[in-house]
């Protein structure tokens, strides 16, 4: 090789943006990076990437780097050396916890952060300031998936691999824009489809690239997935098409399931979700015609106020048709983030330990304050939906946000921005200034993934590790680092010298991970939950039992009520979701020119038969205004949506989001916000 390619770096990574995972080596000369290759033993994507992957990366050298950590002087922000920043974060919490109890604190970390810095928050929150307050932003996303996973199948995970989904004889999605949301794992789909005739079905509200590819396409209307999915099982059960064998050998409850299935004749369904009766025959014959069935679903389920009794329907479903513990079946709530699923694999959430020990449990809290030398409260903690009411009630008076910009992507931002305003005292700890930084006493400045070790679990319970491609810019640190240093501060000398000591201290704990570790982890190594002490994976997660104590799954009763509709004032409905060249608010993406060429704006879908009636033409100017905000956006008209319904894409670089619209409705049983069901006004500003 000549000098010139000496100087070239090769490091192994993790994609940051989504929850499929793809590895690849970053070529990287001093802070230049040149390129991403991924491997032919990359795990989940082999030789592929997709353009943020590929592309993503000019966010890690931006100007717009917080270098330096920096507290608030009146308006404005002024730098420090980490040394004061730590003291004073720590006196603060301090004095805050000794006036009002520990509960008076939250904790909120990053799903774009690793497995070791998730564990290393709700460390924080339970051992060194004796709170379960700490969450995570599976919340905004797919804990309804876990919900409803937990009460049918017992674990809150994939129930197999992408390999899997891609050796499906039929792949049902819903509410999942999979081709732009997860564009490599969309890729195996129509691979299948072309390979072996893998039958496609596609359920959501707007036609979007998979909805054409499909073999069969269904737009129900908002909502009421529930209904459709009970209707088709009660189906398939009245004509004697269920599964028995596996029934019998494998499942709980099915006499109770069946009763409460009564009220999903085809006539109601037909009336509530719009699909024909004759459509919902033909879906369920199609289902019981295949040995081997895969469901994926996303943001279009979980994001409703019913969102885990949706995932629960899922889960009934592949039961009673026997769509478990065979390669090639199971469920597959797609992971959003790049570590979503990690985030709250390594126990930060309110009710769990890392591994989904509950906090209520005796003994395992024990196991925790005997490791840990503290006192751990049994009552599960709050959630973030929890916190920022508990702010504005005076409850909550402090917040620690990692790596995550809430004032724009959680719900009713007004509402949420002015729960900031009301804290005592607010912690961000970023790579940038983001909106929600803009609120922070003090800022401290993160290390994104290529300027630091770890690891990431991807959407198929795949734990990856990363190498360290670059030192952190300026003086920001590892997350891991600057968490490691504020407990120092605090008095609890941890005695990490890098990430792989926290992996070891979390394996030895939690059971779910018993054998993980980084030497099990080298290069393109990966291990996919539960792991057994002696390294042994689980790419397939049920295999001789479902974790209940008699090692049956469980059939989940469900009913369907919803209180949403589009009124008289308010008569659109809004849907919102990603584009495949912006990833999230955009925090990251809108930082990479080649990116934001192809996709520079904002836009407002309209159906061409809504735009006739109210006389907009391409370009217009619109607001939108909802119970709880508005916004504005440049229409773009488009048969992909259908009649009063709208779509905008959640990115737009801060403004006018949609999440001025969301209000506070939630899902009931896991208060997700229901982001998807929003009702409002347009107002046209200017026709075009
Ligand atoms: Fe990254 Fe997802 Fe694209 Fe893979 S598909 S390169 S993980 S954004």
């Amino acid at each position: 090789a000549s000098m010139r390619e000496e100087r070239i770096e090769k490091t192994k990574t993790v994609c940051t943006y989504c929850g499929v995972g793809c590895t690849f080596d970053v070529w990287t000369k001093d802070r230049k990076i040149l390129k991403v290759e991924p491997q032919q033993e990359s795990p989940a994507n082999g030789i592929s990437t997709c353009i943020k992957g590929k592309f993503g990366w000019d966010y890690v050298n931006s100007e717009e780097r917080i270098t330096k950590p920096l507290i608030r002087k009146d308006d404005s922000f002024v730098e420090v050396e980490w040394d004061d920043a730590l003291n004073y974060v720590a006196k603060r919490f301090t004095e805050i916890k000794d006036r009002e109890g520990a509960d008076s604190l939250g904790f909120i970390a990053s799903s774009k952060a690793t497995n070791e810095e998730s564990y290393l928050m709700q460390k924080l929150s339970r051992q060194v300031f004796g709170t379960n307050n700490v969450d995570n932003c599976s919340r905004y996303c797919q804990s309804p998936a876990t919900k409803g996973l937990f009460r049918t199948v017992g674990h809150g995970g994939d129930s197999g691999s992408i390999d899997d989904i891609a050796e499906a004889e039929m792949v049902i999605t819903i509410g999942s824009n999979t081709a732009e949301s997860h564009p490599v794992l969309a890729s195996r789909i129509k691979r299948s489809q072309k390979l072996f005739g893998q039958k496609l079905y596609v359920f959501d509200l707007r036609k979007h690239e998979m909805g054409q590819r499909a073999d069969r396409f269904f737009q129900p209307k908002s909502g009421t997935d529930l209904v459709w999915l009970s209707a088709v099982t009660k189906y398939i059960i009245d004509q004697g098409w269920e599964n028995k064998e596996f029934i019998n050998k494998w499942v709980n409850d099915f006499e109770e399931y069946k009763e409460s299935l009564n009220k999903f004749t085809l006539e109601y369904a037909e009336e509530i979700t719009g699909l024909s009766k004759d459509n919902l025959i033909d879906i369920a014959k199609q289902i019981v015609s295949v040995d081997k069935l895969a469901i994926c679903w996303a943001m279009g389920v979980t994001q409703h106020q019913l969102g885990s009794d949706t995932s629960t329907a899922i889960s009934n479903l592949l039961l009673v048709t026997g769509n478990y513990m065979r390669n090639g079946t199971g469920a597959y709530p797609l992971r959003g983030h790049n570590n979503v699923q990690g985030c709250s694999d390594y126990g930060s959430m309110p009710n769990f330990f890392p591994g989904y020990e509950k906090v209520s449990d005796d003994d395992v809290r024990k196991r925790y304050e005997e490791a840990w030398d503290c006192e751990i409260p049994s009552e599960p903690g709050k959630d973030n939906h929890m916190m920022v009411e508990a702010i504005h009630e005076g409850n909550l008076k402090s917040l620690y946000v990692i790596g995550e910009d809430t004032g724009i992507v959680d719900a009713n931002i007004n509402y949420v921005t002015d729960a900031f305003k009301k804290l005592d005292f607010f912690v961000v700890q970023d790579l940038f200034l983001t909106e929600t930084a803009k609120y922070a006493d003090v800022i401290l400045p993160a290390a994104p993934s290529l300027e630091k070790e770890g690891t990431f679990t991807n959407t198929e319970r795949r734990i990856q590790r990363m190498y360290k491609a670059l030192d952190p810019v300026g003086d920001s640190r590892p997350d891991w680092q600057i968490i490691t240093d504020l407990a120092a501060k605090l008095g609890y000398e941890w005695d990490y010298d890098s990430p792989s000591d926290i992996m070891d201290e979390s394996s030895a704990l939690a059971p779910l991970f018993a054998g993980v570790s980084y030497d099990r982890l080298e290069n393109y190594d990966s291990l996919q939950w539960p792991v057994d002490e002696d390294g042994t994976d689980t790419p397939l997660l049920y295999k001789d039992k479902f974790p209940f104590d008699d090692g049956k799954a469980k059939l989940f009763p469900l009913d369907y009520e919803l209180e949403y509709d589009t009124t008289e004032k308010f008569d659109l409905h809004v849907n919102n979701g990603r584009v495949l060249e912006h990833f999230h608010e955009g925090n990251m993406t809108y930082k990479s020119p080649a990116i934001n060429h192809k996709m520079p704006n904002a836009f407002i879908e309209v159906s061409p038969e809504l735009a006739k009636e109210r006389g907009i033409e391409e370009g217009a100017k619109i607001r939108l205004t909802s119970d709880a905000g508005e916004a504005t956006g440049v229409v773009h008209i488009t048969d992909r949506v259908r009649g009063k319904e709208l779509y905008m894409p959640l990115n737009d670089n801060g403004k006018s989001a949609v999440n001025y619209l969301t209000d506070n409705s939630v899902d009931k049983d896991s208060n997700t916000p229901a982001y998807k069901e929003i009702a409002v006004k347009m107002d046209i500003l200017e026709k075009r």
